[in-house]
This record gives structure tokens, sequence and C-alpha cells, in this order.
């Protein structure tokens, strides 16, 4: 598919938001707003400028717009959060609480990766320079999550509502402008379930992409399954990453650990997964978090590589990150790699994500928990 078909796939929803605030509004919105104004076109193209490579917090400002029209429309909103809380861990990784224009706090990540001689490594550079060449954020969809996953502290915490599409693009320039690095790779993973406000995640791909320059490939949409929703996710055929949160090789078990499975049985999901790949013609990632005990025996490794058998897939697997509501406790290493070879053996791709940045507040979720 052709760049200008996919971007025209996703532009439909975009239609039906409302300016201001203008963050993560394109060139094209910006110039109709101005025009609005009574501001000749132009004008919308130096906004755009200002707000996303110039990272203007106040129309006030733009040095560049009449003295006048800047004092009237000094009070409209850009759409920019504050930073509530910052931490940063040995690793390097930047851990943010943002405080939103209504109060509600969210979390986001900075995660840098460097390279020195052809190895990929974290950390910062020390003694000898290391050249930075990835930044991920970790990007927040939703204030809270409604699906409260057993072993997810956000769940934990409730559910008050989605983001729209300027608070999601936000994040991406706060953690751009707070390394003064331009960011590589996005990956709607932080807070909330990306799927249950589509319209806005889709918005917000769409600015990241061309407003901010960020590639489709380099955005991983993490979905812990909703029915229906990935199908329709699909027919926007993006180019970015689908991860899909399974956590269980059958039904019984997925269902102890996140209850709204019970409504979307495991097959019906892989069913619409392999529906996404045929229409997107991309992988999906399936995402395994490895409890101890639980879900992490070389027979359940044997069960799930049967049932995404056929599958042109990617495993990843999520040892847990502790947190204090439950005691599920985090695999040993040897049996981290016994999953591994399992998963092998039967030619299934795998990789095994560790937790960045656990120094610096704990695991994913918990930090907003503990600074509120
Ligand atoms: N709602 C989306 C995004 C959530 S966070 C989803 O479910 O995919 C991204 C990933 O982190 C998900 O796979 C989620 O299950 C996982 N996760 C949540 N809490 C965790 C914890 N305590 N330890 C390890 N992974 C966790």
């Amino acid at each position: 598919m052709s760049a200008t078909s996919v971007l025209s796939q996703i532009d439909s929803p975009i239609q039906t938001i409302a300016i201001p605030p203008l963050l993560g509004a394109s060139v094209a919105e910006l110039t109709a707003w101005v025009q609005q104004q009574g501001q000749p076109a132009y004008r919308g193209k130096q906004l755009h400028d200002w707000i996303y490579n110039k990272g203007v917090r106040s129309l006030a400002d733009v040095s560049v717009f009449p003295k006048q029209w800047r004092a009237e429309v000094a009070d409209i909103p850009i759409g920019r959060s504050t930073i509530h809380y910052r931490s940063v861990a040995p690793d390097g990784t930047v851990k943010y609480l943002l405080q939103l224009a209504d109060g509600f706090i969210i979390e986001t990540v900075g995660i840098p990766t460097y390279r020195r001689g052809g190895e990929w490594e974290s950390g910062r550079g020390g003694e000898n320079p290391k050249s930075l060449e990835r930044l991920t954020v970790c990007v927040s969809t939703q204030v809270g999550c409604p699906m409260a996953c057993d072993f997810c502290a956000t769940g934990k915490g409730g559910y008050k509502r989605n983001l729209t599409r300027h608070e999601i693009v936000d994040q991406v320039l706060t953690v751009q402008e707070d390394f003064q690095q331009r960011v590589s790779n996005v990956v709607f993973m932080g807070m909330g379930e990306p799927l249950l406000n589509t319209d806005n995640v889709l918005a917000a791909i769409k600015s990241l992409n061309q407003d901010v320059g960020i590639g489709q490939r380099c955005m991983t949409v993490s979905t812990v399954g909703i029915r229906d929703r990935i199908r329709q996710f699909a027919q926007h055929e993006l180019q970015v990453t689908l991860a899909v949160s399974l956590h269980a090789p059958n039904q019984a078990l997925r269902e102890k650990l996140i209850p709204t499975a019970r409504a979307f049985k495991i097959d019906d999901l892989l069913a619409e997964c392999r529906e996404y790949v045929e229409i997107t013609g991309r992988r999906v990632t399936f995402e395994y978090i490895l409890l101890a005990g639980v879900n992490d025996l070389p027979e359940h490794a044997a069960e799930l590589a049967k049932r995404l058998r056929g599958f042109q897939t990617h495993v990843n697997l999520i040892p847990y990150n502790p947190i204090s509501e439950v005691d599920y406790k985090r695999p040993n290493r040897d049996r981290i790699q016994a999953f591994v070879k399992v998963l092998k053996q039967h030619h299934i791709a795998v990789s095994v994500r560790y937790s960045r940045g656990l120094e610096a507040d704990a695991a994913c979720g918990q930090l907003r928990a503990s600074k509120q």
C-alpha cells in the first residue's frame, strides 16, 4: 500500500476532532484554524513549525505573529502538559508523571538505547561515550485502565478517562524536549487500553507520523484484545506493529489473569489476529508475561507453541515486574531460559524483554500510585 493511501485511511476519524487544543493538528487543520481567526493562510505553516519544532507552549510566545493578535489568542490552549515528577534510573531510562489540564496525572517513559561497537545497550555514556541511537517513548492512552488485569498496577488504580489526541502527542514532545534528541520509536504500552480509545490513538499515530516525523513502522500498539477492535483497527491498514498481550496458552488460565478475557475467547482473539495479518501484511507480536509457577512451565511453553502453530509471529516474554498489590513472583533466569528453549524447539521466534528503569521507581504504573 502506498504512503498516500495509508494516510488517507487514517484521515477519516481526525476530521471529527475539534481544535483547539492545537497540538495534534495537521498543517491543513492549523491553516483552516488561522484563517477562521481572520489571519492569512501561511500563518498555519508557521504555527505548525512553532508547535512541533520549537515546542511553543503559549500562542503569546509565537514571535512571528502580530503582537495584537497574539494578545487576543493568548489564552487559546496549545495543549501541553507540565512535568509533575521526573526520575532517572541508572540505565538512563527517565520516568515522568505528567499533569494534564484537568489535573489528572499520567505516566510516560523515555527509554534511550545506545550503540557501541555494533552492540545495542542501555546506560549512560560514562567514560567511553556511546552514541544514542534510539529514543523510545512509552505512551499512555488512558488515565487509568478499566481492564483490571490481575498483575497490572494501572488496573488496580481504576479508570478515569480516555486521553485525547493532543495528550498522547504531548507525551512524545515532552520526552523529545527533555532528552534534546529526536524520538525514534513510540510504544503504546503505558497506562490504558489503546483499543478502547481507537479514534484518539489513530489520530495521534497520524500526527506523530506526519507532524512529528516518526515512521509508522517505528510505532507499536499493544492491546489485551477487545472483541472486533483488532479487526476494525486492521481496516486502517497502518504500518504500525500490533502487539497482543496473550499471557496464557489457554482460555482457562488466561481468564484467571485477565478478567475481561471471559468475554473474548482466546480462539476468537487469535482469529482476529490472523485477520490482522491478512489485511495489513504485518506480523503480530504476542506479549507473554512470565509469572513463576503460574504460566511459566515448559508445558505452558509447549501449549503456547502449539496454539501459535502456522502463525507468522514473534513472542515477547516479559518477566513479571513485582507490584505491591499481588504476590506473583518473577521466575529466575533458568526458568525463563527453559521457556525460551521450548519455544525455539517449536520454531517460534522469541525474545525476552527485561523492563528498563526498574530502579527509578519500581515497575510500570507504580510511580503514579506512589507519587500522587
Ligand atoms: N492495555 C495494553 C497496554 C498495557 S501495558 C495491553 O494490555 O497490552 C503493556 C504490557 O505490559 C502489557 O503486555 C501488560 O500486560 C504488561 N504488564 C502490565 N503489568 C505488568 C507487570 N507488573 N509486569 C510485567 N508486565 C506487565
